[in-house]
């Protein structure tokens, strides 16, 4: 049915760049949710929930000058006159929540994940959201080739698991502060001895954080700078060479990519990303960021993780029809008069147990009705409860019809589903 409301009724329109989330695609987000909580369990990582706004100096002490200076941040004072921010990213939520409530032993990996609505002020477009879910992995406390794989495989599990098969991972090594530094340098004499004009943000970009540039679609310059791997010591090439076999040996799908920068100020060493085929913006990205813990608490906490845009995930996954988007109800009840409702609900303890899902009609409902309602709700069995001897059982899917009696009417039900 088409909207009713007027366009230019403010109030019912949802806010530029938001999105309302309704079946069948609610069903798509419950299964991502599903399937990767399933599989970070398996792999002992445990749920984080941290609030959805912070203090404003998280985030403009960390995050790098780039965003806050253009205005990706939803920004607000409360009463008493806190700056405030509506989180545009889970890293250092997590951070800031780990530190406060003394999470971190020396000594072990630590293992989180979040499920959460993240808010940036961008130009709003297909998959480009004001506010937009993400799902994030975070392990902390852990360096080192066996920790980058391990996120590296867990991310590469879940896209499988949800019967995505065509991906590559596009990957660089960032290096430590110095090399990022190096590779500035590189990018600024690139620029100098070309005759490019650099769009306004780029202009900002080249004094205060010369990497982002190559992440600009406006000025799309990303090709004329030389490889990332030119400003690579010995020590970054040597984990590299170990990265590669490692991940040749296990079969890893990934290449590299020297412009991939992702401009955060926290990134350190590996970095990744991923975009579907057919898709212009990346699914999930993410990357170490040894150095940031350090600069808050004074402590080396290597760490790891990446987020994995879920909005994008679940148009991708129903543009190909990769998840069958149709939840089915097993067993509708249809009450036709209102002797049955108290043997009804009875009833439905005995099934209480099982993974049906099952539905009834509230109010009795004329028999006239039936048909309608077998198309509306397309249940697998329908029951109905009419008049008080015969009970009719129609198994929808196969367009069949048992009559039967109150006594016998929950053993045939378990017979159909169980067949
Ligand atoms: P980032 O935190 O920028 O590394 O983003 C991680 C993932 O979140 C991206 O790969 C996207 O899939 C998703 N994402 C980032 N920004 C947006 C946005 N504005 N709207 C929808 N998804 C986004």
């Amino acid at each position: 049915m088409k909207s009713e409301l007027n366009k230019n009724n403010l109030v019912f329109q949802r806010p530029r760049g938001t999105i309302d989330i309704y079946p069948p695609s609610s069903f798509f987000y419950k299964k991502v949710y599903d399937v990767v909580t399933k599989i970070l369990t398996k792999n002992n990582y445990s749920l984080i929930v941290f609030p959805t706004f912070e203090h404003e100096e998280l985030f403009t002490a960390h995050l790098g000058d780039d965003i806050i200076v253009h205005k990706e941040m939803y920004t607000f004072s409360d009463r008493k006159g806190r700056k405030l921010v509506l989180r545009p990213e889970g890293t250092l939520c997590t951070a800031r929540m780990v530190i406060q409530n003394s999470l971190l032993k020396e000594g072990y990996q630590n293992k989180f994940y979040y499920w959460g609505n993240m808010f940036r002020y961008e130009r709003p477009q297909k998959g480009r959201y004001r506010e937009f879910l993400q799902l994030g992995v975070e392990l902390l406390n852990a360096s080192g080739i066996y920790a980058d794989y391990q996120i590296l495989s867990l991310t590469r599990d879940i896209l499988v698991s949800l019967g995505i098969s065509n991906f590559t991972f596009r990957i660089n090594y960032l290096g430590s502060k110095k090399t990022q530094k190096s590779y500035e340098l590189e990018i600024k004499k690139t620029i100098q001895n070309s005759k490019f004009e650099l769009c306004l943000q780029c202009k900002y970009r080249y004094e205060n954080n010369p990497l982002r540039i190559l992440d600009c679609s406006d000025c799309g310059y990303s090709n004329i700078f030389p490889e990332y791997k030119i400003v690579w010591n010995n020590e970054d090439k040597s984990y590299v060479e170990s990265l590669d076999n490692f991940l040749a040996k296990f079969n890893f799908p990934f290449c590299y990519d020297y412009s991939l920068v992702r401009g955060l100020d926290y990134y350190t060493g590996l970095i990744f990303e991923v975009s579907l085929i057919n898709e212009k913006t990346a699914i999930l990205g993410g990357g170490r960021y040894d150095e940031l813990y350090s600069k808050i608490i004074q402590k080396e906490v290597p760490a790891i993780g990446f987020a994995i845009g879920v909005d994008r995930l679940v148009n991708y996954l129903c543009e190909n029809k990769l998840l069958d988007s149709e939840r089915k109800i097993d067993l509708f009840f249809f009450v036709t008069t209102n002797i049955w409702y108290e043997r009804l609900l009875s009833l439905l303890d005995i099934f209480k147990n099982n993974d049906l899902i099952i539905d009834y009609n509230l109010k009795p409902k004329q028999r006239k009705y039936l048909s309608k309602t077998i198309e509306y709700y397309r249940p697998r069995l329908l029951v109905l409860l009419d008049k008080e001897e015969q009970i009719k059982i129609i198994d929808c899917l196969e367009k069949k019809t048992l009559w039967t009696t109150l006594d016998k009417l929950t053993q045939n039900i378990k017979d159909i589903f169980s067949h």
